[in-house]
């Protein structure tokens, strides 16, 4: 058993602070949660972690994150470009020729940053070529996640296919679920590049097989407008017509909902993930109504995620957790409309809900997860330390204050290094493969102010 030492955020029912309080782990699990005093009187031989003065929360949840394509090209693609080139004139030609070398480099560097800032969920994002090699850098990193593979069958881009090698493929990423730290879920690329007949056999799937099923939707106005060219309805409209949309669907991005997609949205009882950097990255249009902040007042089920690292960029969840709040602070013209509390619910235990993994994490509960983020207040930018730990978290820091991080109960983060994978070990290799991947992918060679 060990004690993880801190001033302890819950994220429980009653959303309990407990000042130096602990607690306390055994293998993969959380088997008591209290004061300090009280924990290492009734468990003398126990190792403690960490120190009174230091944070400790449940693990980051990320809904939504490529693991591949975007990572050995970080902050490459250009962030003015027209609308949709970003992805058909970079990302798809990068996917296309990634090996599988190529999906477990990226992979393990983004884990690797996500576990440094904190995240302990990952939710892949369903443009992977290769998921058992996805699965393989998890594995070896210790992080949790749950990942996809390519699924599309409208237009001809890089593993599309017809509707049964497409739901094949899907079958076989499933099976790669090992039941503990990783699960798989049904994955499509997106609304406007899967047919009815597609998206209608992916559903049945997930619910065959009760895993989740995502895709991306409506993230900019011209989505909304060519599903509408195409059906005849707006997207989630069109899709509960279906029968698809449930509880087990969780959406990448609606930026663009209209009222009646909101009241569908509640009453089949789907879920959105905002990634809001990655709107703001890419001009789409989020702060214009900001839905998301509606579905969240609706009591709705949302989670918050990092994209890509040309859409966002960085994948720190709080960074996107503050910056979700001051949008919905700033959209309303109301400062009590939404806060730093809210935002990291979102992050843990509203996130945790939204993608059906509750039971498991998302709080510091006894029987859930040992899932634990510890962050070091003595830094200077935590210094003094505010009465409120959760607004200066959110409004005062970032994933560099993350000292310790532990998933199921195992120790992944030490002291900020990531200790499962000798990340400079990979440095040279990571150069190498994106130079290679620029290479291959005949993207352009773009560089605003040109190195002298
Ligand atoms: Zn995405």
């Amino acid at each position: 058993m060990i004690l993880v030492r801190g001033t302890v955020v819950t994220m429980n029912p009653d959303r309990e602070v407990i000042g130096d309080g602990a607690v306390a782990v055994t293998d993969t699990t959380i088997a008591a949660v209290g004061r300090y005093g009280e924990l290492r009187a009734t468990h003398p031989d126990a190792a403690v972690s960490g120190r009174a003065g230091d944070l400790v929360l449940p693990g980051y949840v990320n809904g939504h994150q490529h693991l591949t394509g975007d990572r050995l090209i970080q902050s490459t693609i250009p962030d003015d470009l027209a609308p949709g080139e970003s992805i058909f004139t970079w990302a798809v030609p990068v996917h296309a020729v990634h090996t599988g070398d190529d999906d477990e480099l990226s992979a393990t560097l983004t884990l690797a940053e996500s576990l440094r800032n904190g995240i302990t969920s990952t939710f892949e994002a369903g443009t992977v070529a290769h998921p058992e090699r996805v699965v393989a850098a998890a594995e070896r990193l210790g992080a949790r996640l749950t990942v996809g593979t390519w699924g599309w069958d409208v237009d001809d881009g890089p593993f599309a296919g017809p509707v049964d090698e497409v739901i094949d493929r899907q079958r076989r990423a499933l099976d790669l679920s090992t039941g503990d730290l990783v699960t798989s879920w049904v994955s499509l690329v997106g609304h406007d590049l899967m047919s009815d007949e597609l998206v209608v056999a992916a559903g049945d799937l997930a619910r065959e097989r009760n895993v989740g099923l995502t895709f991306h939707l409506s993230p900019t106005t011209g989505d909304v407008e060519s599903y509408l060219g195409r059906t005849g309805s707006r997207p989630v409209v069109h899709l509960a017509s279906l029968g698809v949309l449930g509880p087990e669907v969780a959406i990448a991005h609606g930026v663009h909902l209209d009222d009646d997609e909101l009241a569908v949205l509640a009453s089949t009882g789907a879920a959105v993930v905002s990634c809001p950097w990655a709107y703001l990255r890419l001009g789409q249009g989020l702060s214009r109504e900001f839905r998301h902040f509606d579905i969240w007042r609706a009591g709705g089920r949302l989670a918050l995620g990092c994209d890509a690292e040309n859409a966002g960029d960085m994948v720190d969840g709080l960074r996107t957790a503050a910056l979700f709040a001051g949008l919905a602070k700033d959209t309303r013209i109301d400062p009590t409309a939404f806060g730093a509390h809210d935002a990291l619910e979102l992050l843990t235990i509203r996130g945790a809900q939204a993608l059906g993994v509750a039971d498991r994490v998302g709080s510091i509960e006894v029987g859930k997860q040992a899932d634990l983020v510890v962050h070091d207040r003595s830094r200077v930018e935590w210094v003094p330390n505010s009465p409120d730990p959760v607004l200066q978290l959110v409004w005062g820091s970032d994933g560099r204050s993350v000292r310790d991080v532990f998933v199921a109960g195992r120790a992944v983060v030490e002291d900020g290094i990531v200790t499962t994978v000798d990340i400079d070990d990979l440095v040279d290799e990571a150069v190498a493969a994106g130079r290679s991947l620029r290479a291959r992918s005949g993207i352009p060679d773009a560089v605003r102010w040109p190195i002298r």
